[in-house]
């Protein structure tokens, strides 16, 4: 039934318990695409702590530098994924007959990363995590709450 299932990946354990689950999901239909991805973040350095002596005044920021900086992060977030989704399902990997798809994707907020990748990729079902990485425990993240508020296909979240 769904086509496009996207799972937004913190690499926390119960992302991992979605993608077990959207890999359950779809994994036998070979028409289906399972995509795994991690949103990097534009605020996670800002520019002007980039060129320390712009807080001086001294120098403008050189945004060249700021935004290659920022898609080598990306880069390595892709690696960093492959690596780690490769890893944990081992195996298992070899014997999917969906397709998988592991990216990264820098955008202003986890939220907006997930909502602007689901709509660029036609997702139809949506399954995370309800907590991530976060230090606090509750019922629910602020990725799951956000991306629960903000995106109209389903979403299943996933303890
Ligand atoms: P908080 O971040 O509010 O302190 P938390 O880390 O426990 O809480 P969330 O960040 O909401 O909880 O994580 C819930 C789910 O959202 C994760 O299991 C994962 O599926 C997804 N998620 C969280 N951060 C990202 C991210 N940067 N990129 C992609 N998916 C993410
Ligand atoms: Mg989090």
């Amino acid at each position: 039934m769904f086509k496009n299932v996207l799972v937004p990946y913190d690499e926390s354990e119960h992302a991992r318990s979605a993608l077990h689950l959207a890999l359950g999901m779809v994994g036998d239909d070979p028409e289906a695409t399972v995509h795994v991805m991690t949103v990097v973040s534009t605020d996670i350095v800002p520019p002007a702590l980039f060129s320390p002596a712009e807080t001086a005044g001294v120098m403008p920021i050189n945004y060249d530098a700021y935004d290659s900086m920022l898609s080598s992060i990306v880069e390595h977030a892709r690696e960093e994924m492959h690596a780690d989704v490769e890893n944990d399902l081992g195996e298992d990997m070899a014997k999917l007959k969906c397709a998988i798809k592991i990216d990264a994707y820098l955008a202003p907020s986890p939220v907006d990363g997930i909502s602007a990748y689901a709509a660029d990729h036609s997702c139809d079902l949506v399954v995370m995590g309800r907590r991530g990485l976060g230090a606090l425990r509750g019922m629910l993240g602020s990725v799951s709450y956000g991306v629960l508020r903000s995106i109209d296909v389903p979403v299943l979240t996933v303890k």
